[in-house]
């Protein structure tokens, strides 16, 4: 099919995954990018042989540079914190695939949506952070946004049909419930790291695996649904499905739901998002009922998880609430896998961030990011660092 792919975040999770979609479809990978982890971008580079690669850290590009002299065709290295940007306007993708982890991935999504270019995304953070600014872009310039969060590609599958999707009346957001579902808050005081980390039914990057263990992640999905299938936080019920087989499902007007199964695998609604509209086989294995037997269902309990809770007051809230939210749970992992603070204090940060301001009213790209960095600055502060 020779689609051009830019893999943006190539050496994370869902980008090791994604070029092995990328290998099984025979598609050429336009641009490779990376934050630090110039070994592996290094040997992704010898492989794909991209025309186009970006580092974020300006030193390791610099290191990265002098390993590919002598390369035969050597690909444009940019660096520094614009670098993944900077490759959409530099390479001719067909779809860029953004695979970056926290915030640092707005930027790439908007350039790219702006140049009218198609978005397979998996940066979630994109639209809870900049959600109308990233909406806009779309709507104006013509790219389009195609989910890889799985329970969002699952939505996407579930509305394919145009004369139902009209009459869409709920979403049903599945969640795994994480390594901790069931727990108590006095259980989850002491919890650690290498807990946290030991995820059921998926293996991720670490920040969005803590994301699972505090339900922030589900909270995150419930804005990132919100703004791509524009629905209220109301129309949105979060159902714990322990198996994570259903990965999401709809209720129409008629009472009727339909769901979306698959192994818990990335592959898939990676490669649905870049095929679509249409299915093709790939390395995703199959669904066995026989082995799977039973379903179970249940509630996530927000008294427990309040990152899920704040999540929530924050779609309520509107504005740039949802933007403090995901600031302050970046920074909050982020001390939290430094061992300097404990795992419920990831939800206590994030709920008082959430609660400090009205945070109301419509913002630009640098409101975002004045916002991001006030976020931050609060858990620290809280934190006493
Ligand atoms: P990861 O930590 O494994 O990989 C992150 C990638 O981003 C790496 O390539 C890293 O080098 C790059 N990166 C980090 N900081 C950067 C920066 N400042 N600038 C540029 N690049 C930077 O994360 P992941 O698990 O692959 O998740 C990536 C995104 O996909 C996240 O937004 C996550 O929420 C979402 N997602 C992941 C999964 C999953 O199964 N892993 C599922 C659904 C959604
Ligand atoms: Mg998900």
């Amino acid at each position: 099919m020779g689609k051009k792919i830019a893999i943006l975040g190539s050496t994370g999770s869902i980008g090791r995954q994604a070029l092995e979609v990328v290998d099984s479809q025979g598609y050429s990978v336009a641009a490779l990018s990376a934050g630090r982890n110039i070994d592996l971008l290094e040997q992704q580079i010898l492989r794909y042989r991209p025309p186009v690669v970006a580092v974020a850290d300006v030193a390791l590009a610099e290191v990265l540079d002098r390993r590919l002299d002598g390369m035969e065709k050597r690909p444009v290295l940019l660096a520094g914190p614009d670098a993944a940007r900077n490759t959409v306007g530099e390479c001719d993708a067909d779809i860029v695939l953004n695979a970056i982890v926290g915030i640092a991935g707005l930027s790439a999504t908007l350039t790219a949506l702006s140049a009218g270019t198609d978005v397979a995304l998996a940066n979630k953070e994109s639209l809870v952070a900049g959600g109308s600014l990233v909406m806009r872009e779309q709507a104006v310039r013509g790219g389009k946004l195609l989910p890889v969060d799985s329970e969002h590609s699952a939505i996407f599958q579930c509305l394919q049909d145009p004369y139902s999707a009209e009459s869409l009346s709920k979403i049903i957001l599945t969640a795994s419930g994480g390594p901790f579902y069931g727990k108590t808050a006095a259980e989850l005081e002491n919890m650690t790291k290498r807990e946290a980390l030991a995820h059921p039914n998926w293996s991720m990057g670490q920040k969005i695996t803590i994301d699972s263990a505090t339900l922030m992640n589900k909270g995150l999905e419930l804005i990132e649904a919100m703004w791509l299938f524009d629905m209220r936080p109301e129309d949105i019920e979060i159902v714990v499905q322990r198996e994570s087989i259903i990965h999401s499902m709809v209720e129409f007007e008629d009472g009727s739901v339909l769901a979306q199964f698959g192994v818990p695998d990335m592959r898939l609604p990676i490669q649905y998002a870049l095929t679509w509209p249409l299915r093709v086989r790939g390395p995703a294995p199959r669904l066995d009922f026989e082995k799977l037997k039973s379903l179970s269902f249940g509630r996530p309990d927000e008294q427990t998880f309040r990152c899920l809770a704040a999540c929530k007051k924050a779609a309520e809230k509107g504005g740039l609430a949802a933007c403090a939210a995901n600031g302050a749970n970046e920074q909050a992992v982020a001390l939290f896998l430094e061992d300097r603070i404990g795992f419920n204090d990831i939800g206590r940060l994030v709920e008082g961030c959430v609660d400090a301001e009205s945070y109301a009213g419509d913002y630009q790209l640098d409101d975002v990011y004045a916002c991001d960095a006030a976020a931050r600055r609060y858990v620290l502060e809280r934190a006493g660092i």
